[in-house]
């Protein structure tokens, strides 16, 4: 199955020059949305992962099924101000301004192996950010998947040394 199908490229949104990617027919299409997930579990199995990260909003999506498929946990990494318990948070750049993105203090154990799922990835500062709220919990980056990989963007460069997969590159 040809994933790349299913994703629709929007010129100039959500402002001028972006080209961005929309997956809600992969996610709407039943058949494509659980091809998608099967091979990220297979990914989850080969690095030994033993917990799932997900990064909001879309980073839920993939990394929710992924985990209930294998029977291990999913922890959010949500926008400041969502999570009700002790946090711990990373604030990054943006091309303009300034992101931050939460985890709770103890939802990731020490020396668990963590995949971290989200739909894609572009600059990787999103990415950056939740792999050192996932060492900042003592736990151990076994690897990062992704839809989507816009290798243009070159997010590659801000993780250098994790094992990246992704489904789809362009
Ligand atoms: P980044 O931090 O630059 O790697 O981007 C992080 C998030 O922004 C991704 O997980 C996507 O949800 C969203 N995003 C960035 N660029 C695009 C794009 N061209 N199309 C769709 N979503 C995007």
């Amino acid at each position: 199955m040809k994933l790349d199908n299913y994703v629709i490229n929007v010129p100039d949104f959500p402002k001028k020059g972006i080209q961005f990617k929309d997956i809600t027919p992969l996610i709407g299409h039943g058949e494509a949305f659980s091809h998608a997930v099967d091979k990220m579990c297979a990914i989850a199995q080969k690095v030994r992962a033993d917990i799932i990260v997900g990064p909001d909003a879309r980073g839920f999506i993939f990394g929710a099924p992924v985990a209930t498929q294998l029977k291990l946990g999913f922890v959010p990494v949500r926008k400041p101000g969502k999570l009700p318990r002790e946090t711990v948070c990373e604030s990054y750049e943006l091309e303009y301004g300034e992101n931050t993105l939460c985890i709770h203090k103890d939802d990731i154990k020490p020396g668990q192996r963590v995949l971290i799922v989200d739909d894609l990835l572009a600059t990787g500062g999103t990415i950056a950010a939740t792999i050192k709220l996932v060492e900042k919990s003592g736990a151990m980056v076994a690897g990062l998947a992704f839809l989507i990989e816009l290798s243009f963007l070159k997010g590659r460069d801000n993780v250098e040394g994790y094992p990246i997969h992704s489904l789809i590159t362009y």
